[in-house]
């Protein structure tokens, strides 16, 4: 009897992978298919971000984007006592946190020359890649203040510029007004971006810092719909997905995607999800001799792959 029943298992699990089609392969949207995306945004590089901003999202297993104006940045602690040193970048970028681009001293980049806008990036970019051995792929502008030249202008080499942002901060936003960010990203299916500075000082802090963490914690218990990736991150993934293209053919009972995509992919590098409506059946996957390990979710299966790389057959 029990031969008869894992036979019959077996046919199942075969029949249903030999039953894909074009029509049940997909890239997600956003990795691992989640439902939205949120990246957490901290500005001018206070001290807080690094003694309290990274261990909060380490803590959950997240990491967050820092705009760093470096010339407030300094080696010495004693010389400003209010935003990080560089020693502290350091760490914070090995610690997987995004240490990005916010104007060498946040002027306003549509009330300078286009040279001087140049100038304010390109010499915050030197700063921070003579330090961290690269240079930033995204950008945030000082004041949120932008036209179409300077983002044209910051975009040059980079993967995204934060042009659109919610409050994260203290008085400007109620426990309702971030639950309400959250759960129009969940309908909407959209990709947004908080925004604070300082958790204890400065002039759009906290009354009370467990505000901060308790949003925190309202996100991180819907983690299973909801990607919480840096600016860069979501930036090269809502790029690449939307350009790359797939293309479905069978061997066999073999099911053979080849991904296409034509980006720069040095700047755009993040893995892309596929999502295969599997009929709650198992498959087994591979690209250039690599097998992909899926991971089920009602009745899909979640395949993380390289855009740019070979073939990818599903069995
Ligand atoms: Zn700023």
């Amino acid at each position: 009897m029990k031969r008869i029943i894992v036979a019959a298992v077996t046919a199942t699990a075969l029949s249903c992978s030999t039953d894909i089609t074009k029509e049940d392969i997909r890239i997600s949207d956003y990795k691992d298919g989640k439902e939205c995306a949120v990246s957490f945004t901290f500005d001018d590089g206070m001290k807080e971000h690094c003694t309290i901003v990274a261990p909060e999202l380490e803590k959950r297993g997240w990491r967050g984007t820092f705009w760093l104006c470096c010339a407030w940045i300094h080696d010495d602690p004693q010389i400003d006592t209010t935003h990080m040193t560089w020693q502290e970048v350091v760490e914070m970028d090995r610690k997987g946190h995004e240490m990005s681009n916010h104007a060498w001293s946040h002027a306003n980049l549509t009330q300078v020359t286009m040279e001087e806008a140049r100038a304010e990036i390109e010499k915050n970019d030197e700063a921070i890649a003579a330090h961290l051995g690269k240079k930033p792929v995204t950008f945030c502008f000082p004041y949120n203040a932008y036209n179409p030249e300077t983002v044209e202008l910051a975009m040059e080499g980079r993967v995204g510029a934060r042009l659109k942002e919610f409050w994260l901060g203290g008085q400007n936003s109620p426990k309702e007004y971030l639950e309400k960010q959250i759960q129009d990203a969940l309908d909407s299916g959209s990709w947004i971006a908080g925004m604070t500075h300082g958790i204890n000082y400065g002039y759009d802090c906290y009354e009370d810092p467990a505000e901060f963490t308790d949003f925190l914690d309202y996100v991180k218990a819907m983690e299973d719909r909801i990607w919480v990736g840096t600016f860069g991150e979501v930036a090269a993934y809502v790029k690449e997905a939307a350009e790359c293209k797939l293309t479905v053919s069978y061997e066999g009972n073999k099911v053979i995607v080849s991904p296409g995509l034509d980006l720069d992919s040095s700047l755009y590098d993040m893995p892309l999800t596929m999502e295969i409506n599997a009929d709650g059946g198992k498959i087994k996957a591979s690209q250039d001799g690599k097998e992909l390990k899926p991971e089920y979710r009602d009745g899909k299966a979640y395949l993380q792959f390289d855009p740019y790389g070979g073939n990818i057959t599903i069995r």
